[in-house]
C-alpha cells in the first residue's frame, strides 16, 4: 500500500472564508425571543423548511417548558414525516491510530504514551471485515488518525480492500470515511475508490477553545483548513459530507448554532447541505483528564433538546448518535429525530476479533464506549420499540447523493424507496443472521409494515423480493 506526504494546507475551496461570526452568534444567544415568534418558527419547521441561524438561536434560547415540549413534539413529527420509522445501522472500523496531532481530548493523541499504536495489516483488515459480515453488517465507516501513512491513496486502498471481502453472498455495500481533512486532489482519490460519506468533525467552532484543544504547531491547529474541508470535499465530487462537533468543549448552544451555520454555508455555495450531522459528547479516554477538557459538560436533558432543535433546523440532514452514548440515551434520542446509529460497535484496533465481549481496553481505543451490545441485541430492541432497522445503501449506489438526494428527500420517496429497501434489507438480516428471538420480533414488524403499504405494483414488487430473499440465495435487491 502506498504512502505520501501530508497535504499542503494552503489550498482552500472557493467558499473558503471563516463564516463563524462568533460575536454575532454570541449576541444572538443572549437575545430572548417572544413566545409568539417562537411558535411561528416552530410552524415553519413543521412545514419542513430549513431554519436560519437567527431562528435556530431563538429555539435554543426558548426555555419555557411549554415551548420546549412543542419543540420535542415537532421533532417527533418531523422524524416520522421525513424518515418514517426506519433506523439506518452501521459499524465503525478503526484501521490505524498513529497520529501526528495532540488533541487534548483524544486517546490517540501523540503525547499519550499509554496508547498501543497499531495499523491493521491487509490480512487483519480483511479478518475484521469478515467478522463484521458474519454478524450481518453492510455499512461501515472506516476511521483513521492523521499520519503520513494514511494518505488518500492508502485510504482508497483500504476502501477497495473492504469492498473486495466476500463471505458467502454478503459483502460491504457502503464504506464511509472519518479521517483528517484532505486536499482537493486527496478527496478526488478517495471518491474514485467509491466512498460514501466523508465525515470530518470541526470538534469546536469556538476559535479560542479550538486553539486550546489543538496545540500550536500541530497540523490540526489550523482552524480554517478543517472548517473548509467539507467544501473542498464537495468541490472534488464527494457530495455526501458529514459535519460534527465534539460536545463539551464549548457551550452546546454555540456549537449547535455553528453546525447549522455550516450547513447553511454549504447549501448557499453548493446547493447541497451536509448528508449527516454528528454531535458526540466527550467520553473518558486513555490519558485524558475529562474535567480539564469537558468544561461545558452537556447534561442529558440538554443533549435531547439539542437533537430536537437540530431536527427542526435541518429537516433533511441525517442525525447520528453513536455508541459513545449509553443504550438508554440512544433509545430516547431515536424518537426526537436521530436517523442513524452504529451497532455491535468495537473501536479497539482489531476489536471485532480480539476484544472481550464485556470489557473495553482503553489503551487500544480512542475513547470509552457507552454501548457495546452485540448487533443482534440492538436490532431486537429496535424491533421491539417499533422501528425498522435498515441496512439500505441504495441511494448512494444509484447516484442519489448530494443535490440529487435533496430532490428525492420529499414525501412519497420514503414510501416508494426507503421503506421497501429497509424491509428487504431487514429480511436479509432475519434470514441470514438473526437469533430466533430477533427473527420472531422482525417477522412481526415486517408483516405490520407490509400491511401498511397501499395496494398496487410496488407492494407486489416488495413481496416478490422478500420471498426471493427468504427462499433463494438472491440478495441485494434494491429500489
Ligand atoms: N483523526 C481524524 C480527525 O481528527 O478528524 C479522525 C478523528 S477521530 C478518529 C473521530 C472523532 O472522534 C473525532 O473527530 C472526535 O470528535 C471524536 N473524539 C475524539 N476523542 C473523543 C473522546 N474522548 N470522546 C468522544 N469523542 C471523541
Ligand atoms: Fe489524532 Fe483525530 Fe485523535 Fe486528534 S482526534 S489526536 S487528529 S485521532
Amino acid at each position: 500500500m502506498s504512502t505520501l506526504a501530508l497535504p499542503d494546507m494552503n489550498q482552500l475551496s472557493e467558499s473558503g472564508v471563516d463564516f463563524v461570526d462568533e460575536p454575532y452568534f454570541e449576541n444572538l444567544l443572549k437575545r430572548k425571543t417572544d413566545p409568539g415568534r417562537i411558535r411561528e418558527i416552530i410552524a415553519k419547521a413543521k412545514n419542513k423548511e430549513a431554519l436560519e441561524v437567527e431562528e435556530t438561536a431563538a429555539l435554543l434560547n426558548a426555555d419555557e417548558p411549554e415551548l420546549i415540549e412543542q419543540i420535542f413534539d415537532t421533532a417527533r413529527q418531523l422524524k416520522k414525516d421525513v424518515y418514517g420509522n426506519r433506523i439506518v445501522l452501521f459499524a465503525p472500523i478503526y484501521v490505524g491510530n498513529y497520529c501526528v496531532n495532540d488533541c487534548r481530548y483524544c486517546g490517540f493523541r501523540r503525547s499519550n504514551r499509554d496508547s498501543v499504536r497499531r495499523t491493521l495489516t491487509t490480512r487483519e483488515l480483511r479478518g475484521q471485515i469478515e467478522n463484521l459480515l458474519k454478524n450481518g453488517h453492510k455499512r461501515l465507516i472506516a476511521v483513521f488518525g492523521e499520519h503520513r501513512n494514511y494518505s488518500p491513496e492508502y485510504i482508497a486502498d483500504c476502501v477497495n480492500e473492504i469492498y473486495s471481502v466476500h463471505v458467502g453472498n454478503n459483502s460491504i455495500r457502503r464504506v464511509n470515511i472519518n479521517a483528517a481533512p484532505l486536499s482537493h486532489e486527496g478527496y478526488r482519490i478517495v471518491k474514485e475508490a467509491g466512498i460514501g460519506t466523508y465525515q470530518v468533525f470541526q470538534e469546536t467552532y469556538h476559535h479560542t477553545t479550538y486553539a486550546r484543544m489543538h496545540p500550536k504547531g500541530t497540523r490540526k491547529s489550523n482552524f480554517m483548513w478543517r472548517l473548509d474541508s467539507p467544501a473542498r470535499a464537495i468541490e472534488s465530487g464527494c457530495d455526501d459530507v458529514g459535519l460534527g462537533a465534539l460536545f463539551g468543549l464549548a457551550g452546546w448552544k454555540f456549537e449547535a448554532l455553528s453546525l447549522v451555520a455550516h450547513a447553511i454555508h454549504l447549501m448557499q455555495h453548493y446547493r447541497v447541505g451536509p448528508h449527516t450531522i454528528s454531535f458526540p459528547r466527550i467520553r473518558p479516554a486513555s490519558g485524558v483528564t475529562i474535567k480539564e477538557v469537558a468544561e461545558h459538560d452537556v447534561k442529558d436533558d440538554e443533549f435531547l433538546r439539542l437533537i430536537a432543535i437540530l431536527r427542526l433546523s435541518v429537516p433533511y440532514t441525517g442525525l447520528i448518535v453513536t455508541a459513545r452514548e449509553p443504550a438508554v440515551i440512544r433509545k430516547t434520542a431515536l424518537g426526537f429525530g436521530v436517523s442513524q446509529i452504529d451497532a455491535g460497535t468495537r473501536i479497539e484496533i482489531g476489536g471485532y476479533t480480539e476484544a472481550d465481549a464485556q470489557t473495553q481496553a482503553l489503551e487500544k481505543e480512542q475513547f470509552e464506549l457507552g454501548d457495546i451490545r452485540p448487533l443482534d441485541e440492538v436490532i431486537r430492541q429496535l424491533l421491539n420499540d417499533g422501528y425498522i432497522p435498515s441496512f439500505c445503501t441504495a441511494c448512494y449506489r444509484l447516484g442519489r447523493t448530494g443535490e440529487v438526494f435533496m430532490e428525492y428527500a420529499i414525501p412519497g420517496f420514503i414510501q416508494n424507496m426507503c421503506t421497501p429497501n429497509a424491509l428487504t434489507t431487514l429480511q436479509e438480516y432475519l434470514t441470514d443472521f438473526a437469533s430466533p428471538e430477533t427473527k420472531a420480533a422482525g417477522e412481526k414488524i415486517l408483516k405490520q409494515e407490509f400491511d401498511k403499504i397501499p395496494e398496487g405494483k410496488r407492494k407486489f414488487e416488495i413481496l416478490d423480493r422478500i420471498e426471493r430473499i427468504r427462499n433463494t440465495d438472491e440478495r441485494d435487491l434494491y429500489f
